[in-house]
This record gives structure tokens, C-alpha cells and sequence, in this order.
């Protein structure tokens, strides 16, 4: 078993202390939801706790409901805003399960009717695209 300790140096727990800059659509006293750099499809966004964990499996099960909520917020207005026919939600759990990033979030994925979502590693999305699909977003969540 690779290790299980937290380490807040991750690159999101550097985003969540403002020390990296991210692209937000939300944010709430519990989550806060940016722009995947490497998005799997349009609108791909990222649902983070601010409490600490790695993952799920170290994760304050209170922490889960509040991060849910978000996701589903999150969800609706991504959906909303790409015109999206669905949305994948999906999280992995340690390296060997595909996580990259050791704490814990949620991808959150507008897809459409026969659309194959981008491979996970497809490089860096130019960041003014993202910058107007997060002002999408957020303008879906301000209905
Ligand atoms: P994973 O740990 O495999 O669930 O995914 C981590 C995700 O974080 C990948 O989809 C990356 O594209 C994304 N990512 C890595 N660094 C950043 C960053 N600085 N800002 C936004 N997304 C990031």
C-alpha cells in the first residue's frame, strides 16, 4: 500500500489556500468547484472539500454529504450550460485506482448523446476557453 498520510503541498491544497490560481464556478463554506486544466470534455469541472483528506476512504463522512450537495449543484448548472444530454461524476481512490492528485474531489462531466469523452492526460486546455466555460457555469448557477 503506497502511503496514506495526507500532504497539504498536493497542488489543490494549494489552490484551496490561494497559493495556485484555478478558474471557480462555486464556492460555499464546505467545497469549492474549478476547471479541470485537462478537461476530459467541455465544462469538465472539479468538486473539492476543503477539509482535508486524500480520498474517500480517509475522508469525515460528514464531509461527503456537504461535498455531494456540491456536486450536485455543480452538476445541474454544468449540465444547464454545455447543453449537455448527461453528467458523469466520477472520483478515484489511490494511485492504483487512477488518482493522480491526493486530495480527495470529484470530476464532474457534461456529455453528450454519442460524444466519447477526451483521454484523461490530453494536454493543457488554453486557459481562456476555460475562463469563458467557467463564466458559463457560473452564470448557469446564478438561475
Ligand atoms: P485524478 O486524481 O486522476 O482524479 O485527477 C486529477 C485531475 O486534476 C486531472 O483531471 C487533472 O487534469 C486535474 N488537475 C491537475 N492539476 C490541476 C490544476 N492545477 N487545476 C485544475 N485541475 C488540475
Amino acid at each position: 500500500m503506497t502511503g496514506t498520510a495526507y500532504d497539504p503541498q498536493n497542488i489543490f491544497g494549494k489552490i484551496l489556500r490561494g497559493e495556485v490560481p484555478c478558474h471557480k464556478v462555486y464556492e460555499n463554506e464546505h467545497v469549492i468547484a474549478f476547471m479541470d486544466v485537462m478537461p476530459q470534455a467541455d465544462g469538465h469541472t472539479l468538486v473539492v472539500p476543503k477539509a482535508a483528506s486524500r480520498n474517500l476512504l480517509d475522508a469525515d463522512p460528514a464531509a461527503l454529504g456537504h461535498l455531494y450537495a456540491a456536486v450536485q449543484i455543480v452538476a445541474r448548472a454544468a449540465k444547464a450550460a454545455f447543453a449537455a444530454d448527461g453528467v458523469a461524476v466520477y472520483q478515484y481512490n489511490e494511485a492504483a485506482a487512477g488518482q493522480t492528485v491526493f486530495h480527495l474531489h470529484v470530476h464532474v462531466l457534461p456529455r453528450h448523446e454519442g460524444v466519447s469523452p477526451r483521454r484523461h492526460v490530453d494536454g493543457m486546455a488554453d486557459p481562456a476557453v476555460l475562463a469563458q466555460h467557467a463564466e458559463r457555469i457560473r452564470a448557469a448557477l446564478a438561475h
